[in-house]
């Protein structure tokens, strides 16, 4: 941290002299034509992240920002690429990220870059690194391909006040003790506070103490963002949740990938935007992050939040109303690994049970392999949504992309999310224009997460861009091949230097530690 301070204050003392610059060009762009940029892309169509239409131009950089954008044929710089008019673009922000998983044994970042993803948020659905400093340290000191920002996370908090003595309400000390923590995480740069309220510890607790924490956030200028308490049986009351706690706490709340993940909500989704909407016309700033497939990954326990585990009446409903055994498809299934890449009728089959039976069965023998072992992964892939609705919750105007996926992840939006968008959304369906989608991923990600001068291609905004085309670029990952690297993203940019080059990463290491900005 103390090593990352002066570098910062020096590179705003750097980006201050080169705005001069700026301003002279503005009035002439003679005016700094003798300026030597380090890196002109000469020839692209640039979609610069505002959402309004895509022009043709180039763009200079130095050093790590981006230094002019427009008609840049008498312009010198030490090296120059011919863009061949492919697409430039602001690098992705993906919102909502697990790739810290293994980040810093795999630095280079290979599925987040190649979906042309510069910044990754983590410490997402309550789970952060605890004390967020060290973290931040430890960053700094062993920088990654990619700019990384964190929020801190509520159960991480929880399970260090509370301990195992977690299924209840927490005390007023106990909420005491929290906010302590979370104000600690919060000076060190946290963007704000997560919650995973459909998670153990999380489940347990009362709005009185996600609402007290949350107000905590507020002097701090913070952002609360929520996987929900329920994403199907109780969603309107999470909605609900979520609207509360943006009105009372009067800070900026943003839903982790929305979705309506059961059958009696499909088709709802404009009644959900209409509850959004009015609520922002109520002045309550909430957003939402969204990732594009109709299937989702977690523990298979998330699906009884009763945690009624036997409750063969529950499995029913599960299999019905949630998702359906065909819909649920084991990807890490501890236990039993021989499970894994079938489906739950499947695995019924071959075991002559029912699925109800079958799925009290898994969930059973994942309790006895906690016992034993502590922390059993039991990693489901569940299809629980609608394309319909996905894309007009996508649509929503004030819905950022995101991936919700990690490197090592087996459902395939931690290789593909971000390429998926723009190849199925953008070139097939034609639910999003490029620019739109482009915007989704980039400025309006910014907004969202309240990061300045990124997700622009703009003078004197980081220069973190990717070069692509849009007519192949492509997602290729699949359930059964989720780690696969997508086609068409030809480079990618973080802070000036290239991470990304023709499918292979360059094994350099700008990455920036994101710090919230102050009010
Ligand atoms: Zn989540």
């Amino acid at each position: 941290m103390y090593r990352l301070i002066p570098a910062f204050f020096f590179a705003i003392y750097q980006r201050q002299i080169r705005n001069c610059c700026f301003l002279f060009s503005a009035l002439s762009l003679s005016a700094c034509q003798t300026t030597e940029y380090d890196l002109i892309i000469r020839q692209v169509m640039i979609y610069d992240g505002s959402g309004s239409p895509a022009f043709r131009g180039d763009v200079a950089i130095s050093d790590d920002t981006i230094a002019a954008v427009g008609d840049l044929s008498r312009a010198k710089a030490h090296s120059i690429i011919d863009g061949n008019n492919l697409a430039l673009a602001p690098g992705f922000i993906d919102t909502h990220s697990h790739h810290d998983r293994g980040l810093f044994e795999a630095p280079d970042a290979l599925a987040v870059v190649s979906q042309g993803v510069t910044t990754i948020i983590v410490g997402q659905d309550g789970s952060s690194y605890y004390p967020l400093k060290k973290f931040f340290e430890h960053l700094a000191d062993s920088p990654v391909a990619v700019n990384v920002g964190s929020y801190c996370g509520h159960n991480s908090l929880r399970d260090l006040v509370m301990g195992k003595d977690f299924k209840r309400t927490a005390t007023p000390d106990e909420i005491r003790k929290m906010e302590v923590m979370l104000r600690e995480d919060l000076e060190a740069g946290a963007l704000g506070l997560s919650t995973g309220l459909e998670y153990d510890p999380g489940i347990y607790s009362g709005r009185d103490e996600v609402l007290a924490l949350a107000k905590a956030l507020q002097p701090f200028n913070g952002r609360y963002v929520s996987h929900l308490r329920s994403e199907d049986r109780y969603f309107w009351d999470a909605v609900d949740e979520i609207i509360t706690i943006g009105r009372s706490a009067k800070v900026p709340v943003q839903i982790s990938h929305f979705k309506l993940a059961m059958r009696s909500l499909w088709g709802k989704a404009d009644s959900a935007l209409h509850i959004l909407d009015a609520a922002r016309r109520d002045d309550i700033n909430i957003s939402a992050d969204i990732y594009p497939y109709p299937y989702w990954s977690s523990d298979v326990r998330v699906l009884f939040p009763a945690r009624n585990f036997s409750d063969e009446k529950e499995a029913a409903f599960i299999l019905t109303e949630v998702t359906t055994a065909d819909g649920i498809i084991f990807s890490d299934y501890e236990p039993a690994p021989d499970y894994n890449g079938k489906s739950l009728s499947e695995v019924a089959r071959l075991e002559n049970l029912s699925p109800e039976k079958m799925l009290i069965k898994v969930v059973k023998e994942l309790e006895v392999c906690d016992e034993k072992k502590g922390n059993c992964s039991g990693s489901i892939v569940a299809t629980s949504m609608r394309e319909d609705d996905i894309v007009k919750l996508m649509k929503w105007g004030l819905a950022n992309i995101c991936s919700d996926g990690s490197s090592t992840g087996l459902h395939p939006r931690g290789s593909g999310a971000f390429t998926r968008i723009l190849s199925n959304y953008v070139r097939e369906t034609r639910a999003l224009s490029l620019e739109e989608a482009i915007h989704k991923m980039t400025a309006l990600s910014a907004e969202n997460l309240g990061i300045n001068e990124r997700g622009q291609i703009k003078p004197g905004f980081f220069a973190d861009m990717v070069l692509f085309d849009p007519a192949t670029v492509k997602d290729n990952a699949t359930i059964a091949n989720p780690q696969a690297i997508s086609s068409g993203i030809k480079r990618v940019w973080v802070n000036g230097v290239e991470v990304f080059n023709t499918n292979s990463t360059t094994k350099r290491y700008p990455g920036r530690v994101l710090l919230r900005s102050t009010p």
